[in-house]
């Protein structure tokens, strides 16, 4: 259970990425491939466009999205994570996301994206907090089908998947 400075902290960190996004628009030209996420429950949105280099690594990614500050501050901080990365490492990022979102427990080498951990508490802002996460997900599966843009929009909500 984390103490009450750690919480203060982690809220500090939220906010920051949430009023000061990072990597922060849109990109196109080549090997740029993108997805859209939505989650009607909170009504947040999020675009993901990642460019890709021959190698499969992720020389730049950037989101927009509008919605609560769960969901934009968790895209801000896993943007900052994938950037510079490999594709490999993204969707690795993805699971580690996943797993925190279950168990609540901070995994190591995973930054100030640990910050999200206390959400786990929360189910319906773990919709929130994985909106990027999956809407990344979609991206690099788009990426891996040589594709450069998902067909429909990803939702947080599984029944209505594959809507649009
Ligand atoms: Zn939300």
């Amino acid at each position: 259970m984390p103490d009450r400075d750690l919480e203060d902290l982690y809220r500090a960190i939220l906010l920051d990425h949430y009023r000061n996004p990072r990597r922060r628009g849109r990109l196109d030209g080549e090997g740029v491939v993108s997805a859209d996420g939505a989650n009607p429950l909170c009504g947040d949105e999020i675009t993901v466009d990642l460019r890709l280099d021959s190698q499969g690594r992720v020389v730049e990614a950037t989101f927009e999205g509008t919605g609560c500050s769960i969901s934009q501050a968790s895209a801000s901080l896993m943007m900052e994570y994938v950037e510079g990365g490999s594709a490999e490492r993204a969707q690795a990022g993805v699971a580690t996301f996943q797993e925190m979102m279950t168990s609540g427990e901070a995994p190591a080498d995973f930054g100030d994206i640990e910050a999200l951990a206390g959400v786990a508490r929360f189910p319906v802002r773990v919709k929130c907090a994985s909106l990027g996460w999956k809407t990344l997900e979609q991206a690099l599966q788009v990426a891996g089908r040589g594709e450069t843009r998902a067909a429909g929009r990803v939702t947080t909500d599984e029944r209505s998947s594959g809507d649009e």
